[in-house]
This record gives structure tokens, sequence and C-alpha cells, in this order.
């Protein structure tokens, strides 16, 4: 008897590997997620992301004019909300960094206010990536101070890849902490429809290489185009078996229950 339910089970492993479509067979490995990073003020491509059509992931900038209410049009649609930080970068003008935006030279006392303060003004933040950054997150007392800061209030951490010498990996994972990483950007400010497709091709054939495969794009000058784009490359990207998360869908119990106690408390 015990024989024939080994042969039976062998049987049904060999059947499943042999002949399961890749579309179930690899279902873990088909979720991607889409980060659209700049939100809070009055640009161009805020008004069709928020409609809530394609499931994105909105990253609001914190002590901008529409901050909050962005936040909560962005919630109420269906969408995933997270803090996109401003970060210091190595180079640039400082009027990209965005209002109270988080240098090197600040202490520590100065960055937990300015994180508390971004926290309070994105109600429904599951989650935080960097905007800029390419100095702030080589920086281990400031990265470290962000790691706490995810840590203490359940968020998870996405990195947004703007230098390749990141602590945030590494310090999220000594804090066992959920941090992702963005793999492709999507837009630049020149990009077309046509060249955001394209990148959605890319990020389709390049998917299945990685576990957890986030791609950003943006809102701003060509936030038009990058929704246009996103949305005529979705079809490829179905095609191909994927299906669009929110990467919270990735994360432990502790992430939910900071969606629950965020969701219920607004
Ligand atoms: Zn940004």
């Amino acid at each position: 008897m015990a024989v024939n339910i080994v042969t039976r089970t062998v049987c049904l492993l060999i059947f499943l590997v042999m002949f399961c479509p890749n579309t179930i067979c690899d279902a873990a490995n088909k979720d991607v997620a889409i980060i659209i990073d700049d939100f809070g003020g009055n640009v161009k491509g805020v008004d069709a992301f928020l409609q809530g059509d394609i499931p994105v992931t909105v990253a609001i900038m914190p002590n901008m004019p529409y901050t909050t209410e962005q936040a909560i049009a962005a919630h109420e649609n269906g969408l995933e909300v997270i803090i996109h930080l401003p970060l210091e970068p190595k180079n640039g003008k400082a009027s990209w960094l965005g209002p109270n935006g988080i240098t090197v030279d600040l202490s520590n006392e100065e960055i937990n206010k300015r994180l508390r303060e971004a926290y309070e003004q994105i109600p429904y933040a599951v989650g935080l990536n960097n905007h800029m950054g390419s100095k702030a997150m080589e920086d281990k007392r400031i990265v470290g101070l962000i790691v706490e800061f995810a840590k203490t209030n359940g968020l998870y951490l996405v990195d947004s890849k703007t230098t390749p010498h990141s602590v945030m990996p590494e310090l999220a994972l000594k804090a066992q902490i959920p941090c992702f990483e963005n793999k492709l950007f999507l837009d630049d400010t020149l990009s077309t429809t046509q060249q955001v497709q394209a990148k959605m091709q890319t990020f389709a054939a390049k998917g299945n290489m990685h576990q957890h495969p986030i791609a950003i794009g943006h809102v701003g000058v060509k936030g038009e185009q990058t929704y246009a784009g996103i949305k005529a490359g979705l079809p490829h990207l179905k095609k191909q078996g994927y299906k669009l998360v929110f990467p919270s869908a990735w994360t432990n119990s502790q992430i939910e229950q900071t969606l629950q106690k965020r969701n219920g408390n607004k």
C-alpha cells in the first residue's frame, strides 16, 4: 500500500513537471511590481495614474502641496502607497531634492523628525523608497536611521538603486526587515510612449531573473507618456504570464498588520 502511494506521488510529480504550463508552475516567480515615483505635486501623469486602472504603487514625496490629498486618493482608488523620501544626491541641483530633503549634514534628531513628518503626512503608506540619494544611500548613519524607522513602523523598503554602492539592502537584512530593489527604470525626462512600452518588454524579458522584480516610472514632465507606455505594455507582460502586484504581497504578516492598523486608523 505504502509503495503504491509513493509510486502514485512520483507519477503525479513527473506529470506536473512535464505537463504543467509555465504560468502555473512558475506562479510564485511571475509576480512583478511597478512603482511610480515623484507624486505630491500638480504634475503630468498624476491624474492618469490616480484613476487606479493600473495596479501601480504610488510613491509620494513629503512636504509637497498635494502630499496627503494624493495619498488618500491613491488609497481610495485601490493603489498601494509608499513614502518617496528625498535623500541627498552626489550631483544635481538642490531644488531637485524637494522641500525638507534629508542631507548627510543633518543630526540624528533632525532626520528622525523629518521621517516622522513624512510618515504622518502620507496616510496609508506601508513602505518607503528613496528619491535621488546617490550620496545619502551610501551613508551607514543615514540609512541606519531609515531602517530603524521602517522597522519601528512596520514599513517595507525599496532601494531605488540610484547608486550601486547603496548600504540599504545590507542594513535591512541585518535588521531583518523586507527590502526590495529597483531592477529597471522605465522612463526618463525625454521618454516617449513607445520607449516606455519597449522598456516594459525588457522588464518582461528580464522578470524571471529576479525574485521580486520591481520597475520604476515617474510622474512629471513625461508622466502622461509613462502612463500610456505602461498601459500599452501591460498586455505583453500578461501574455508572458506575469501578474502586477503590490510589493506588500511579498512581505510577511508584520506588514499586513501595518496595513490594517494604518487603514483602520485613517
Ligand atoms: Zn524621485
